[in-house]
């Protein structure tokens, strides 16, 4: 009964170091860890003792027994990734671990080491961690919303519960002693970068990828187009997109390109919508999905299936819960592709292709059609949109039109920037002595939530060195939260989150639900305010703290 690593993997590696048999890879320090669609357990290696199970902060792992049948197809592709095995040859007990990197010895002085942290996603986070490792090290954290956790609250889409459990893992790292959140507050707006390097060693941007790369064809700014980044955030309740007007009044949407992000919109906008009502979807979301008159979504991609950007595993959950399709000519060169030479993925991936049912039949619910070689040369309407013209494959008629093609990172006031990669320039995360990078805006819109953890800790081993060997200068030892709150008198802290998270949780409570999101910035700060006031002890606590 060895356990499976299922969809929802993060791939941070957690797992990796619980493991007592080192049966889990690629392991951090192992080539193509970086570039992995997920881990995998050797079943034949797994002594299924669980360790792996509690370690993993998404509740992506069990064992082969207790997996639900749209998990079986990972038994296969858990034991795939290892190579073939006479039958009956068992795998040699391992003592050799997988090594833990070491974090990086901070050499304390007097004066804690101070960092600033601007954002509070997934590398943000796992950045606070690694430095809260050692002793002597404060973090400051500012994030512009009310809410924290990036990405997590805000792009993962809400049938996807299981990846957003990863938040009771940040939750433990805002516990930490030495750690304080500054919510509700711009750097650029209330706090500038001049001000966080006069009170900090060193300041450290994880603040991700927020614009999105725009496709350059006319017709684009015809209402019904939007990105399909702006209507995950409007899925998810992100206050700045809750009043985008989404209009599923058209039987057919077309989203073009086809990565994961895609995909997530196309399973969201052809799920029943009782089955999202059981999830954190934000309700203005909900309500038009309920009104919802959408029977296809053609996810269009410009290459052939062979180069799909999706990942095997969110195909494989995607066509066990959603229907899919594929017209003939696609089906063609799905088996073109399949007598070509392919890695044994790609090969994973074209074999579910081929095994679609065919678009010819009738639409009997809410379906996704797969379409290659469709390279979108204008959005069609008068004055809305109407389909896209696709050179050589004609007009497709939709009345939404999303581009998914990827994320871009944006400048940062007082730091280099890379028009053309869309990131700030840096060697392993450091930008300048003082300023260093994590995530998005360090190596581009790229991995899942866990391959911020190795892109983090990479970061603070330079940070940590550069103050090691005294390059980093002592900053002034003025309040930091005295500053903040002179220029953000409506700032909120880990209490004020935590005032949030308990009201959105008992709200879900109510109606079956894992939390009713909060959709406002006032709403927010309103339920913020209800924190309450920290104690006597913990005042004293959090003066001593600085
Ligand atoms: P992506 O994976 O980079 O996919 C971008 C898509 O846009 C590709 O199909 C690409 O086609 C297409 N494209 C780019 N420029 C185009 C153009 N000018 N015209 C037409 N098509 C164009 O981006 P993403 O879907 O935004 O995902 C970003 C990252 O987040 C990925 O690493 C993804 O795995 C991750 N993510 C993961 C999950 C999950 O694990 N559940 C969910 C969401 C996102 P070409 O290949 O031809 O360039």
């Amino acid at each position: 009964m060895p356990h499976v690593v299922t969809q929802s993997c993060c791939s941070d590696g957690s797992c990796v170091y619980a493991c007592p048999v080192n049966c889990i890879h690629p392991s951090p320090d192992e080539p193509g860890f970086a570039t992995a669609e997920m881990l995998y357990i050797d079943p034949d290696a797994c002594v299924d003792c669980g360790a792996c199970v509690s370690a993993c902060p998404v509740g992506a792992i069990a064992p082969d027994s207790k997996l639900t049948p749209e998990q079986l197809p990972f038994i296969e592709l858990n034991a795939a990734f290892y190579p073939p095995r006479p039958p009956g040859q068992k795998v040699p007990p391992t003592s050799k671990l997988a090594p833990v990197l070491p974090a990086p010895e901070v050499r304390t002085r007097r004066q804690p080491l101070m960092v600033a942290i601007v954002g509070s996603g997934p590398a943000a986070m796992y950045a606070a961690d690694e430095l809260l490792t050692q002793p002597g090290v404060r973090v400051n954290m500012f994030e512009k919303l009310p809410t924290p956790y990036g990405l997590v609250r805000a792009g993962v889409a809400p049938d996807h519960q299981s990846t957003k459990q990863v938040t009771a893992l940040f939750d433990r790292i805002a516990r930490k002693r030495g750690f304080a959140m500054y919510l509700n507050v711009e750097v650029g707006t209330h706090v500038t970068h001049a001000d966080l390097m006069a009170r900090h060693h060193a300041v450290l941007y994880a603040v991700g990828a927020p614009n999105d790369r725009r496709l350059d064809i006319p017709g684009m700014d015809l209402p019904g187009t939007a990105t399909a980044t702006e209507l995950v955030a409007w899925i998810n309740g992100h206050p700045d997109f809750a009043s985008l007007p989404v209009d599923l009044s058209t039987e057919r949407v077309v989203v073009i390109g086809n990565g994961n992000v895609a995909l997530d919109v196309a399973r969201i906008l052809t799920t029943d919508p009782d089955e999202l009502a059981r999830t954190d979807i934000a309700d203005h979301a909900l309500a038009v999905l309920r009104d919802s008159m959408v029977q296809e979504v053609v996810i269009a991609a410009r290459r052939g299936p062979a180069a799909s950007a999706f990942t095997l595993p969110e195909l494989i959950g995607l066509t066990a819960t959603n229907q899919v399709v594929l017209g003939a000519s696609d089906r063609e060169w799905v088996q073109r592709d399949l007598a070509a030479d392919q890695d044994p993925l790609t090969r994973a991936k074209l074999e579910i292709l081929g095994k679609l049912d065919d678009s010819a039949a009738p639409i009997t619910r809410p379906r996704i059609r797969f379409a290659y070689g469709c390279t979108p040369s204008r959005v069609v309407g008068e004055n809305r949109a109407a389909g896209v013209e696709f050179a050589d494959r004609g007009v497709t008629q939709a009345g939404l039109v999303l581009t998914s093609i990827g994320y871009r990172g944006k400048p940062i006031d007082g730091l280099p920037f890379d028009e053309a990669a869309s990131v700030v320039p840096n060697e392993q995360g450091r930008v300048a002595p003082g300023v260093y990078v994590a995530g998005w805006i360090k190596r581009g819109p790229t991995g899942f939530i866990g391959t911020n953890k190795s892109c983090a800790m990479q970061t603070v081993e330079q940070l940590v060195e550069d103050y090691n060997r005294g390059a980093l200068s002592d900053p002034d030892t003025k309040d930091v939260a005295d500053l903040v709150r002179s220029r953000q008198p409506r700032v909120v802290d880990v209490a004020g989150w935590r005032a949030i998270d308990a009201a959105e949780r008992a709200a879900g409570q109510q109606s079956g639900r894992p939390r009713v999101k909060v959709t406002t910035v006032e709403d927010m700060l309103t339920v913020a305010a209800r924190a309450p006031e920290p104690s006597v002890r913990q005042r004293i606590l959090q003066k001593l703290r600085l």
